[in-house]
């Protein structure tokens, strides 16, 4: 990885100096600013990029990345971007039929990025118990104090927006995960009977289709019946794991999401799109109009017709919005839902490829079995003693990631480092998956040799 310094520097040099007329382009100094660029950063499409969740993209959907930049034009309203907002619909109704849901029941939003969607839907969650908080602000709530409960592998775009909305985040009830880190659906109404004696008034609760971390799927029927019980609206973060409805053979692990109040998906993640490009889904239609309850005369008009219908302004924060819908839309007109299905059955099969792979070798260990395509392990030769396993996980991370031929990354599980796999490529093989093992296992003896050779 290139020091930001040098890089600032090489950059510099590639800028001419200031002058009051604007200059012909420099071919050749354009041709090296578009190589500085592809050549540092992560490298989404090689197949030793094995590291996060950013995907190799389907270069269909780059080429209308660029038509969008060119036409230039906004899809929060059907004025200007009439062709979005009409493929914002026919790519809900996709998915409507995936998840069983009624044609004309539920409604989708796309938003630029998870994050946002998270703190939008949490918003219209927020808005709905606490109807007067949109106008009168937090001084309406007259001491009663908003929680939300949330799984306890939750990613921190859901702790940046409690403290946005004016939760705070000591007023997330952290919910206890299995062996597999899924949120245990038994022990909710104790933390919700906790939770209430604190005072605390638990509107929301947040569960996961694919932590980050390890990629576990909450048990969401069984969370939904208990949020139905107790009044609470139930949030599925379902960035990565969402995108399975697209898979006849892999739906079933997450069809449930449906019965959520609101879940969100990643299309920039799963579905290999250019980022950002997110898919927002409330069950209930009018629910999609809790988070944003405004009136500016001079965008909305106060008698919908035809066109104004199909704003998506109402329901997501941007003004100006970029149509990144279509680089999903197009995709999927041009090639069928079946390239998705089928990259995303390859990739979850070679996880678990991966997976036994690591199972069968004696120096390696698996910390779970993979649900979908992120699979977390570490190197750990029976001569290594449990205290140093977290810092040669991190020092085996650094090398491999300085030599170059791989990327993968790191998480903490129960307080200890692991290497951590996410395949997001299709041009990532079996070969490909030894290849790493192997390189993994010199470079972790070489660490043993430097640093550890004493305990051994
Ligand atoms: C990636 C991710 C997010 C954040 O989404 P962005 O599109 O990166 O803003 C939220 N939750 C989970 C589980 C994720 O994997």
């Amino acid at each position: 990885m290139i020091p930001p310094e040098e890089l600032t520097q090489k950059a510099r040099a590639l800028m001419c100096k200031d002058d009051p007329s604007i200059r012909s382009i420099d071919e050749d100094k354009l041709d090296a600013l578009i190589e500085l660029y592809i050549q540092t950063g992560i490298q989404v499409h090689s197949p030793g990029y094995m590291g996060r969740q950013f995907s190799g993209i389907v270069p269909l959907s780059a080429s209308i990345d660029m038509v969008g930049s060119v036409v230039n034009q906004p899809a929060s309203f059907y004025e200007a971007g009439q062709l979005p907002n009409v493929a914002e619909r026919i790519i809900a109704k996709e998915f409507y039929t995936f998840l069983g849901w009624e044609e004309d029941t539920g409604d989708m939003v796309s938003t630029s990025g998870g994050s946002l969607a998270n703190l939008t839907a949490m918003l219209a969650a927020r808005n709905k118990a606490y109807p007067n908080i949109w106008k009168d602000g937090l001084t309406s709530l007259q001491g009663r104090v908003p929680a939300v409960a949330i799984s306890d592998d939750y990613h921190y775009s859901l702790s940046r927006a409690a403290g946005i909305l004016g939760i705070g985040e000591n007023q997330l009830i952290r919910l206890p995960l299995d062996e597999k880190r899924r949120i245990r659906p038994e022990m909710i109404e104790s933390s919700l009977a906790q939770a209430k004696e604190r005072g605390l008034d638990v509107f929301c609760l947040i569960a996961s289709a694919g932590s980050t971390s390890v990629g576990a799927i909450d048990p969401i029927a069984e969370i939904s019946e208990i949020t139905r019980k107790h009044n609470i609206w139930l949030h599925v973060d379902g960035a990565h794991g969402g995108s399975l409805l697209v898979s006849d053979t892999l739906r079933p692990q997450v069809k449930d999401i449906g019965m959520a109040d609101s879940f969100m998906l990643d299309a920039h993640k799963m579905l290999f799109v250019p980022s950002p490009c997110t898919l927002l889904f409330y069950r209930k239609k009018q629910d999609a109009f809790e988070a944003f309850n405004q009136k500016a005369s001079y965008v909305f008009d106060k008698e919908p017709d035809i066109y104004t219908e199909f704003d998506s302004a109402p329901k997501n924060f941007e003004c100006t919005k970029r149509p990144a819908i279509m680089n999903l839309w197009a995709v999927w007109a041009l090639y069928g839902k079946s390239l998705f299905a089928q990259k995303i059955e390859y990739l979850n099969g070679l996880t678990h490829a991966f997976h036994d792979l690591i199972a069968s070798t004696e120096d390696f260990e698996t910390i779970h079995e993979p649900e979908i395509n992120i699979f977390c392990f570490r190197y750990h030769p029976k001569t290594m003693s449990h205290e140093a396993l977290s810092t040669l996980q991190d020092e085996i991370r650094k090398r491999i990631k300085l030599e170059g031929r791989f990327f993968i990354s790191k998480v903490d599980i129960d307080h200890v480092a692991a290497l951590r796999v996410v395949f997001m490529n299709h041009l990532i093989t079996a070969e490909h998956c030894e290849a790493l093992l192997e390189a993994i296992r010199t470079t972790g003896q070489t660490i043993i040799k430097e640093m550890f050779s004493d305990e051994c």
